[in-house]
């Protein structure tokens, strides 16, 4: 059986991970509302604007329910805004920022890291896992900081994480939906896949 993935579908870079998905093979739902969350088997939080995404959330009531399939297993990976929706702890220019969060991984989001949208860049990164380097883009990118021993750091560059899991649950700071390079998508597929096999 096909995977069932689900991308919150409210604001930001939505239609290239739907894309990407389809293309490894995967079936997709654009999640717009709590109905849509059933049957998935995982779930992706795509870049956009953090501070918009989350209030989106939570009119739409989807805080509590995205928060209970993480807790239930279901592998959950945010990129760059969805990154720092799923960190404990949200910052910006070191300053804690009064913006809530799922709360889902022992990290430290730093918004806004690497300076303006004129800065945004494109890095080759070597990252556990991949054999050979990844095209990763930033775009108002965030700096991920571990605070457990939980967060596993699976890529940094110079100036910090940009990659880490805490069990079911990934953060990436850059955009891999926007290369034509599937294969954290595919990683990301393939956790799904082990963790569903009986006894696991
Ligand atoms: N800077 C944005 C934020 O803080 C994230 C940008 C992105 O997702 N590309 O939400």
């Amino acid at each position: 059986m096909k995977p069932r993935i689900g991308v919150i579908a409210l604001q930001g870079g939505v239609s290239e991970h739907l894309q990407m998905l389809h293309n490894i093979g995967c079936a997709t739902v654009a999640v717009r509302s709590l109905q849509d969350l059933d049957g998935i088997d995982g779930l992706i939080i795509p870049g956009g604007e953090s501070t918009v995404l989350i209030k989106l959330l939570l009119r739409w009531q989807l805080i509590t329910p995205i928060k209970e399939l993480a807790g239930s297993g279901i592998p959950v990976w945010g990129t760059c805004a969805g990154s720092i929706l799923l960190s404990s702890e949200i910052t910006e220019k070191s300053h804690k920022v009064n913006q809530p969060s799922l709360e889902l991984a022992a990290v430290r989001a730093e918004r806004n890291s690497f300076g303006r949208q004129s800065a945004s860049f494109q890095e080759e990164l070597t990252i556990k896992g991949l054999d050979s380097p990844f095209p990763g883009i930033f775009i108002r990118a965030p700096l991920l900081y571990p605070l457990s021993s939980e967060a596993e750091v699976l890529c940094s560059v110079d100036e910090g994480a940009v990659f880490i899991r805490c069990g079911n649950v990934w953060l990436s700071s850059f955009h891999p939906e926007l290369t034509d390079d599937a294969r954290i998508h595919r990683m990301f597929i393939k956790e799904i896949v082990i963790g569903s096999q009986p006894g696991h």
